[in-house]
């Protein structure tokens, strides 16, 4: 999906060049220069289709996700779709600034367009946002360094993404009159480009405000937490309001009083009675290590989602993968299953040491008719993917749900494909967004 998907969106871009006046430029061009500012134009033009794309993406709009296949595979299109108008946007800025270079140096001629009252408007309103679309762009440079180098904290990634939001209508407001400028306004080509970059301002807006997830949005409180084993927390947050319409094996983004952050946790356990969500958050960081000691019980808790598609829609027989607190999406759904599906599920779990999870997965999994295997990676080492197929012969003719470290996911993928076995049967949860 991820592949089509972009496929189309770098189809549509390029045709909002193509079904433009200036195509028929690019055809005539004769000159270096003429040629140069062409590819202004289909740098610039391609550039916020993809930005745009990207922050549509970010607004988290349901209809935008199922698209995608859930959430987090929307934000691996927003990562690609961002890195992709992000260097088409500098490369159509080096354009400009080295136009600018060669009327400084004398080898070009500064243009003068003769404009009507209204073309006049615009332009000097265009030229007048140059002064701030300049600073904006490189504001833009350092964010995205900060989004891409790993080292960053997530926290000051998150913080200056936001950022983000601000500095494309800057760019958006560039790219929206540039069309009138260059008179590819109503033609194909500029409506595809002005119908993506409205579309992205109503979406960064909806950033900017915090409104995004505004409508999947509850209020719930702390209920009860505890340790669960040496660096997991069991956190159990009742619901208070309306109906929480939920599949197994979905997530949540988790807002807590005392931080402005909300953080991504698969359902653990859903009781529908109650009202009451469990989750287990490995502490693995700034927030989660801090968690415990921040709240309290009665604590409010805003709870937006549920997002996914990890949902374990398919009949037929299942390969269960998990991987360290990667058994968190399976946990909800081994609870609701009835113990009647006639052994269709299979689940391998892999854990370093003993697992806080084991007595938990021995019981439910003997109830509920899921063949069990826990692996010890400490014992018996890491898991390959030929183990898997000793553990669990049928995985060649069964889909493949996995949660867990990327690198764990990787051996599977490998593993797949070398032994014939369509990824397309792979079923996956990123457990991260950055
Ligand atoms: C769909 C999904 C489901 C998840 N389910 C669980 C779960 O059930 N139990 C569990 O323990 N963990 C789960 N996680 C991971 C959990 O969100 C991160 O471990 C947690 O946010 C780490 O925050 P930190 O500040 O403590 O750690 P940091 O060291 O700051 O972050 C570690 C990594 O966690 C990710 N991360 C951090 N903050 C966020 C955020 N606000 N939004 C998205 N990703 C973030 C980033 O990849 C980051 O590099 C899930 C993540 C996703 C995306």
């Amino acid at each position: 999906m991820k592949f089509k998907a972009l496929l189309v969106l770098f189809i549509v871009s390029i045709l909002s060049y193509v079904l433009s006046p200036s195509m028929d430029y690019l055809l005539k061009a004769s000159s270096f220069n003429s040629f140069r500012i062409q590819l202004m134009y289909i740098t610039g033009s391609m550039g916020i289709i993809f930005m745009s794309a990207a922050v549509i993406i970010s607004a988290r709009l349901s209809f935008v996700n199922k698209i995608f296949g859930g959430l987090d595979k929307a934000y691996d299109v927003h990562r690609i779709t961002a890195a992709v108008g992000f260097f088409l946007g500098v490369f159509h800025l080096l354009l400009k600034l080295l136009n600018n270079l060669l009327i400084d140096l004398n080898v070009l001629e500064a243009p003068v367009k003769s404009v009507n009252k209204l073309q006049g408007f615009i332009l000097e309103l265009y030229k007048a946002c140059y002064a701030y679309l300049e600073p904006a762009f490189y504001i833009m440079i350092i964010v995205v360094l900060l989004a891409i180098i790993k080292a960053v904290p997530y926290y000051y990634f998150r913080v200056t993404h936001k950022l983000i939001s601000v500095l494309y209508l800057f760019v958006a407001f560039h790219a929206f009159m540039a069309p009138f400028r260059s008179s590819w306004q109503l033609t194909v080509g500029g409506s595809i480009m002005h119908i993506f970059i409205i579309a992205g301002t109503v979406c960064a807006f909806i950033s900017i405000f915090n409104l995004t997830g505004i409508m999947h949005r509850y209020t719930g409180k702390v209920k009860n937490k505890k340790h669960f084993g040496d660096n997991i927390i069991q956190l159990e947050i009742q619901l208070q309001d309306k109906d929480f319409k939920f599949n197994c094996g979905q997530f949540v983004f988790l807002k807590f009083s005392y931080t402005m952050e909300a953080h991504p946790f698969s359902v653990a356990g859903w009781d529908k009675n109650n009202k009451v969500l469990t989750f287990y958050i490995k502490q693995i960081g700034d927030f989660t290590s801090k968690l415990y000691d921040k709240i309290s019980a009665d604590d409010k808790v805003v709870v937006e989602g549920p997002y996914g598609e990890f949902t374990f829609q398919d009949t037929g027989k299942q390969v269960w993968i998990a991987g360290g607190i990667g058994i968190t999406p399976f946990l909800s759904k081994i609870n609701s299953l009835n113990g009647n599906e006639t052994n269709n599920v299979e689940l391998i779990y892999s854990y370093m040491g003993k697992s806080p999870f084991e007595d938990i997965l021995v019981q439910q999994c003997a109830e509920k008719n899921v063949k069990l295997h826990i692996i010890d990676s400490q014992k018996e080492g890491l898991l390959t993917f030929d183990k898997i197929m000793e553990l669990s012969p049928d995985i060649v003719s069964s889909t493949v749900w996995f949660c867990g470290p990327v690198m764990f996911r990787k051996v599977v993928e490998d593993g797949m494909k070398q032994n014939n076995i369509s990824l397309n049967k792979l079923h996956f949860d990123n457990f991260s967004f950055r």
